[in-house]
């Protein structure tokens, strides 16, 4: 019997996208020695996504769907297509045709020599906006500085995980979570395969500058308390620094020196406010998230599906 090897699809209005990208996949299994299984993420789109699929399905054996019953977020498609598909691998991708088919085979090919995490680096593109590269190069260095993982810069949720790996993923229910971290965190025999990105296909990023400077954030506290010792740290330095003043204030005031400085005393009150409100807004978030996990809710609901046979 042939592998099988599950494809998972996150999409968020990519109507015009599906069947692009199951002919391009489609077109790419032809040539290969295996089986496959679409599963499309329906992440709670609004432009009647489902029906495409649905029609899809109609001349496209190999097409599967979950639907959400709203916009779960990117990262929980893939986490649901990875709990629903039952592949000796399964490898996840954009719908948007960023992450080209064609380096299927060479996924498997890494796979065949015996990894167990395949993943993908974004190589530098220069037809990628400015602002895209912007963001994604501050994305990482901010998580790489603030966090105990190290991502490689364009690392991308473009991978193939095998069925072990996947397994372990299953029991995992975080109710925000950070892939590209979690399968760094996870360990197995890993391989980075450099691949050059393609331009989105049709439609608009789905990942504004708010989204990314949110998932940065998330991907930054949810796995490490390293910025709550920062805050230690800095807290440590100013009292350090306001104690070393204390000698030349009493100076000033027994020699009558008049200490001016209105300007500096604003200054001092409006860096530290902001300073404190940062630091608290870090401890915030933490907690927050505490919050959120122990109210124990489903990660996502899924509205409906379109399975095959051997998932239950
Ligand atoms: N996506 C999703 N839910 C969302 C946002 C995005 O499922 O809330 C999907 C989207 O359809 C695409 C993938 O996640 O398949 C990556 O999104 P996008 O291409 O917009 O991000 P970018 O490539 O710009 O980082
Ligand atoms: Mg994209």
């Amino acid at each position: 019997m042939k592998k099988l090897v599950s494809i998972v699809i996150p999409s968020y209005n990519e109507a015009d996208n599906i069947p692009v990208i199951a002919n391009r996949i489609d077109e790419v299994f032809s040539g290969l020695n295996y089986r496959y299984e679409l599963i499309l993420v329906d992440d709670g789109s609004s432009d009647r996504s489902v029906d495409v699929i649905n029609r899809l399905r109609e001349t496209n054996i190999h097409v599967y769907y979950l639907e959400f019953s709203r916009n779960f977020g990117h990262q929980l498609a893939v986490k649901a297509g990875l709990d629903h598909a039952c592949g000796d691998c399964v490898i996840s991708m954009d719908c948007d045709l960023q992450h080209p088919p064609e380096a299927i085979p060479e996924l498997l090919q890494k796979w065949e020599d015996g990894f167990e995490v395949v993943y993908t680096v974004r190589e530098d593109d220069k037809d990628l906006s400015k602002r895209k590269r912007g963001s994604s190069s501050l994305f990482y260095t901010l998580l790489n500085a603030l966090s105990d993982i190290e991502l490689e810069p364009g690392a991308a949720d473009f991978r193939l995980l095998d069925k072990k790996v996947v397994n372990v993923f299953r029991n995992f229910h975080e109710s925000e979570p950070f892939l590209r971290g979690l399968v760094k965190w996870l360990g197995f025999r890993q391989y980075a395969l450099h691949y050059t990105p393609a331009k989105r296909f049709s439609g608009k990023s789905k990942y504004t500058l708010k989204k990314m400077m949110r998932l940065a954030l998330h991907g930054v506290t949810s796995f490490s308390i390293k910025p709550l010792y920062t805050a230690v740290y800095l807290g440590f330095v100013f009292s350090l620094a306001s104690v070393l003043y204390v000698p030349y204030v009493i100076y000033a005031f027994y020699t009558g020196v008049e200490v001016s400085g209105w300007a500096s005393v604003i200054m001092t009150i409006v860096f530290f406010g902001g300073l404190q409100l940062i630091i608290l807004g870090i401890i915030g978030i933490y907690v927050g998230k505490m919050f959120m996990q122990s109210k124990n809710r489903p990660n996502y609901i899924v509205r409906s599906a379109v399975l095959p046979d051997h998932i239950s």
